[in-house]
């Protein structure tokens, strides 16, 4: 065992626990009123931004991504803040410019953020640098993360390499981001020992409990030498979130590793958001308890979540235990990323387009071909070469720095957002995500921002009301005060007797899925046709249409792509099944689709 120290903590509460329990949806409102004893209580830092809740902010929430943040530091005073940076894809999907990286991080740093805690999907150190170098010059805490995965490829050695190899960058520390719940006690202990060997920094573990192992896998990691852990106030702790707070600092209390945090003004506050969870009930996922499959399937909480509301949505939620068993299949395939955001995604999608299709690889989505053309950086082993051909032909595989090939970014940005962008941060906002940033934007500018609804809080005991004769397709529902108008607009594929509706609240559609207790009917759904003819295009999942490719009259071949579509944030190519020429085009940019509907008519 290394020498005792006192144990520092960094509490979860305002971004990771939340997203990994309620799908990223706590407010602000929800926050501001328990900083007060947030930060009485000498936390090393609070984690309280980056990951998804920008996306969700401006995506679910209509919130001001960085408004959050200068309510947050103002209401923060004495104790740290920190993010998640996803190194060169900050945070969205794709690589970003230098100039763009630089800006975010400047603007972050200038807004409240103190710690960056950096990571690269493919732990691939050269997407780490720039993100490192800019945090540096903000004068801010750099944290250098080895993203943990297990794979033949995943040793400690080549771990402890890459923590050398991002000390040589300038980091200030090092995090091991468990973020699947693969860390087990002595594969922690074995780890950090190595680290704290080897590299002279401090050590942070941030283990999810996924598999019931996060606790067990901190005390190991602590013996072993470890400086620090994440943890999650208990109300919002366990399962697919982290150790609880409370247990974590009731179990070192009196020894030499003694955190110094007060109990029970901690449990003051496990209280407050105890009653807070309750509001979001309808973003539970049934997966956020413990689940020991992770540790074969390694899908993360985060994505644990979003892959069953995903297949809930298409009626396929039967077929979830499916899905993770293809997901080791695909990584294999990709030469073993770890899965993380966007990996999880990529790998996770493909995934499930894998097991819908009834066949691999028959649509493989962009972001797979990308990834084949190393355009996210290198694969940590080597990947399927007979499926990087299928799916990229004779195309370029690059081996630089996929942020090499980028042009500067900011004043095309800054162009393209002209007078909707008020300041720098709503460049970035922009930047981070073209559609739903100006669309947030936009709606901010006509004072027009609503948050998507939140349902009543079912009362102890009670059944939700049953749908009888007449059930309206629309409505008015009050919420707090506010009156959302709820149109049912569509009827998702049948499965296991239940049928799934699709609402739009005010006009925006909304991935909210309802379950009815009994089988009333809301009109027909989709207003399409159901494809039946050989020449008809229809996708397999619900999804956006992105991109139309054809007009009618065009002679297309069979396989070529016809539309972009895009599913689960991920977009694929959607391919005439028969040669010939176009007869009819029923989907424009932006449409939203369902399995089965006629979107494009080919007469062979
Ligand atoms: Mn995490």
């Amino acid at each position: 065992m290394s020498k005792p120290k006192k144990i520092t903590v960094t509490d979860t509460i305002l971004r990771d626990a939340h997203q990994s329990i309620i799908a990223t949806r706590m407010r602000l409102d929800d926050m501001l009123p328990i900083c007060p004893k947030l930060d009485q209580v000498g936390y090393w830092s609070l984690e309280v931004w980056g990951g998804a809740t920008f996306d969700a902010c401006v995506r679910f929430l209509k919130e001001d991504p960085w408004e959050r943040l200068r309510k947050l530091k103002a209401a923060l005073p004495n104790t740290r803040l920190q993010m998640l940076l996803r190194g060169q894809n900050l945070l969205g999907y794709r690589h970003y410019s230098d100039d763009v990286v630089r800006a975010f991080v400047a603007k972050a740093a200038v807004n409240g953020i103190d710690v960056f805690r950096i990571f690269d999907a493919m732990n691939d150190v050269r997407n780490l640098r720039v993100a490192i170098e800019a945090v540096k010059a903000a004068g801010k805490h750099a944290q250098g993360t080895l993203a943990y995965t297990t794979s033949p490829v995943h040793t400690v050695k080549a771990y402890v390499e890459q923590a050398r190899a991002m000390q040589a960058m300038g980091i200030d520390s090092i995090a091991i981001k468990d973020m699947a719940g693969l860390l087990t006690p002595y594969s922690a202990f074995e780890l950090v020992q190595a680290l704290k060997a080897e590299v002279d920094l401090p050590v942070f573990v941030h283990s999810h409990d996924t598999a019931g192992l996060g606790a067990m896998c901190q005390l190991k990691a602590i013996e072993a030498g470890a400086d620090h852990i994440d943890t999650a106030i208990s109300s919002f702790a366990w399962g697919t979130s982290h150790p609880g707070t409370e247990s974590m600092v009731a179990a070192l209390r009196g020894t030499p590793f003694d955190t110094g945090l007060d109990l029970a003004l901690l449990q003051e506050i496990g209280l407050y958001f105890h009653a807070v969870r309750k509001k979001y009930h309808q973003f539970e996922s049934e997966f956020t308890a413990v689940d020991t499959r992770v540790q074969i399937n390694q899908v993360p909480g985060g994505m644990m979540s979003n892959l069953a509301n995903q297949l809930k949505e298409q009626g396929a939620l039967n077929r979830i235990n499916e899905v993770f068993a293809e997901i080791p299949r695909v990584r294999e395939d990709l030469g073993f990323p770890p899965l993380v955001t966007p990996t999880s995604q990529i790998v996770g999608t493909q995934a499930v387009f894998n097991v819908l299709a009834g066949e691999r690889y028959k649509t493989i989505t962009n972001e797979v071909k990308l990834y084949l053309q190393g355009r996210y950086g290198l694969a940590p082993g080597k990947v399927n070469e007979q499926l990087r051909k299928q799916a990229i032909g004779s195309e370029e595989v690059i081996e630089v720095r996929p942020a090499d090939l980028l042009k500067s970014e900011m004043a095309k940005l800054r162009e393209e957002i002209g007078a909707l962008a008020a300041c720098e941060e709503d460049v970035l906002t922009y930047a981070m995500f073209p559609d739903i940033g100006r669309k947030f934007l936009e709606e901010r500018a006509a004072g027009n921002l609503k948050p998507e609804a939140l349902l009543p809080i079912p009362e102890a005991g009670g059944v939700a009301p049953a749908g009888g004769e007449g059930v309206p397709t629309e409505f008015v529902v009050d919420v707090h005060g506010e009156s959302y108008r709820v149109d049912i607009t569509g009827v998702g594929v049948k499965s296991d007797g239940k049928r799934h509706f699709y609402l739009s609240i005010d006009g925006m559609p909304e991935e909210v899925v309802f379950e009815p207790l009994n089988d009333f009917v809301a009109g027909s759904g989709s207003k399409r046709k159901q494809a039946s003819a050989p020449g008809d295009v229809s996708t397999s999942m619900p999804g956006n249409i992105v991109e139309v490719l054809v007009k009618v009259g065009d002679v297309v071949k069979a396989g070529q792509a016809v539309l972009i579509s895009e599913a689960m944030k991920m977009e694929s190519e959607v391919q005439a099944p028969i040669a010939g020429t176009v007869k009819a085009v029923h989907v424009a940019k932006g449409d939203r689709v369902n399995p089965g509907d006629v979107l494009v008519e080919i007469e062979g």
